[in-house]
């Protein structure tokens, strides 16, 4: 054991229980804190904010870093006190750049800005918003100015706190051969939308049947109760205190089963990543999933590549049927099957199917490089938006509400976050093409067995947590890096067979 290691322990469990107590807070905040406790409760959290971010950025974790960063101590590391140096040296590399009045200013213009944001939303009134997002931008732009290495752009700098090494030549590429490839598809079934109807699911379905049919399928996949509890916000989400504490929510709409059925699959993907992350790194700097896209990868694999499969719903389908019987007595799986694979353009990332989503992201990515490019100006951003969405879908947004002004990511500073999302369902489809490869996934499937799939990911993604980035992992497990042309091959076979094109 390295004695400068254990001189790191103290500091690292400080800075682990203040982040423990703000994720608790977030939780409460989200679900069962009253509509006006917000205000007073961020006073709370932006002292304890404060605490925390001094607990890692201090002239003694400074100095062990640096001395545990020397070929001598590293030998003295076991793996995975190597992967916390590392990670914890990346961070405090990143943040140390930049000046502690500038950081302290940002993190209040944040607070601000995504208030305005809302408000501007609410009113489709762009206007309002573009001078903050205006600063917003200028803030991050000088940030990344801080942070940037040689050789790298502004833009690159905003991607790697997100995926490390997906950089925006790897990303062009990426997203180059996904207009190639799917954009011909997505026309094709514009012009065949008649060949599937999903109209049964918004009928009305009692929101506490759908509570019940959503505990079972939580559990159905493998989500463990006596380590995760799940409850209702505005928007699902996954939050881990630790491995043993992992939480889910969910949301729910009469007219919309889909929406629920689908919201706690994904977030039962996230969450078996974190309860799937091992005792030994749990509550440390790597006891987290390693990133953005991997973590996206788990639930997206779960959600569509799983969930949204024929194989999935056979054994089950008739319990579902079984809770609403009035509802779905008389739809066939193989109908019920192709309702929640509908695909057609619409103007919402968040409730797009699988096969238009990238392209959603796609747009966001291409504009955010124009303006870390400084080739688009704020003013001009509702219009390149609008313009996009005509380009790549088809469709043009009837206000700023249902366009730029959607996504709460930019009010937050998040420039370089969209691009996980459609790696994740890339990085998910090139899993799942891998493992059909090791084991019998759809028979697994059709005998409702989801326990080998699960453990394997376990053995090879989850346990692992932060100590192995996205790349890494990947090519342990399957013998190569990251390929988007698995997931090319999944949604050309699977749309065009569910399309007859
Ligand atoms: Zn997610």
């Amino acid at each position: 054991m390295s004695e400068l290691f254990e001189k790191l322990t103290p500091h690292l469990k400080r800075s682990y229980a203040f982040q423990a107590a703000l994720n608790i807070i977030t939780w409460d905040n989200n679900t069962l804190a009253p509509r006006e406790a917000i205000d007073n409760t961020a006073k709370a959290i932006e002292v304890l904010a404060g605490e925390a971010y001094g607990t890692i950025i201090n002239d003694q974790v400074k100095g062990l870093l640096a001395s545990l960063g020397t070929p001598g101590e590293q030998e003295r590391l076991n793996t995975n006190e190597k992967a916390i140096v590392k990670n914890l040296s990346k961070t405090f590399r990143k943040l140390e750049k930049i000046p502690a009045d500038e950081f302290q200013a940002y993190r209040a213009l944040k607070a601000r800005a995504y208030t305005v944001w809302e408000q501007a939303k609410s009113n489709n009134d762009y206007g309002s918003y573009a001078p903050v997002l205006g600063e917003i931008i200028a803030y991050q732009k000088r940030f990344c100015g801080y942070q940037q290495g040689e050789g790298q752009s502004l833009y690159d700098v905003c991607l790697d706190d997100y995926e490390e090494g997906f950089t925006v030549e790897i990303l062009d590429d990426f997203f180059g051969k996904l207009r190639t490839a799917l954009g011909p598809l997505v026309q094709k079934i514009r012009e065949k939308q008649e060949l599937v109807s999903d109209a049964f699911l918004s009928q009305t379905y009692p929101v506490e049947t759908q509570k019940e049919l959503c505990r079972f399928l939580a559990e159905y996949i493998g989500f463990d109760f006596n380590r995760g509890v799940m409850a209702q916000s505005e928007h699902p989400f996954t939050m881990e205190i630790h491995n043993r504490d992992v939480r889910i929510t969910n949301h729910f709409y009469e007219n919309r089963l889909d929406f629920a059925i689908f919201s706690v699959i994904h977030e039962g993907g996230h969450a078996l990543y974190e309860q799937g992350i091992d005792d030994a790194i749990t509550m440390t700097p790597i006891g987290g999933g390693t990133s953005m896209g991997m973590h996206e990868s788990q639930s997206r694999f779960y959600e569509n590549n799983l969930g949204r499969s024929r194989a999935f719903w056979k054994p089950i389908y008739h319990k579902v049927q079984e809770y609403f019987p009035a509802q779905l007595g008389r739809v066939s799986l193989e109908e019920f099957y192709r309702a929640v694979n509908k695909a057609e353009p619409s103007l919402i990332r968040t409730e797009a199917d699988e096969l238009t989503y990238p392209f959603h992201v796609m747009i966001r990515y291409e504009i955010e490089k124009l303006i870390f490019q400084g080739e688009a100006s704020v003013e001009e951003l509702p219009a390149l938006w609008n313009k996009k969405y005509q380009e790549y879908l088809g469709v043009t947004p009837d206000s700023d509400t249902n366009g730029i002004l959607q996504d709460m990511h930019w009010s937050g500073g998040d420039f370089g976050y969209f691009p996980s999302y459609a790696l994740g369902s890339a990085i998910g489809a090139q899993i799942f093409h891998h493992i059909k490869g090791v084991m019998p996934v759809e028979e697994y499937l059709k005998a409702g067995n989801l326990a080998p799939v699960r453990e394997y990911l376990r053995e090879h993604i989850h346990k692992y947590g932060g100590a192995k980035n996205t790349q890494e992992l990947l090519t342990d497990m399957t013998g190569e890096g990251f390929h988007p042309e698995y997931y090319i091959a999944y949604l050309t076979e699977k749309y065009t067979e569910l399309y007859q094109l």
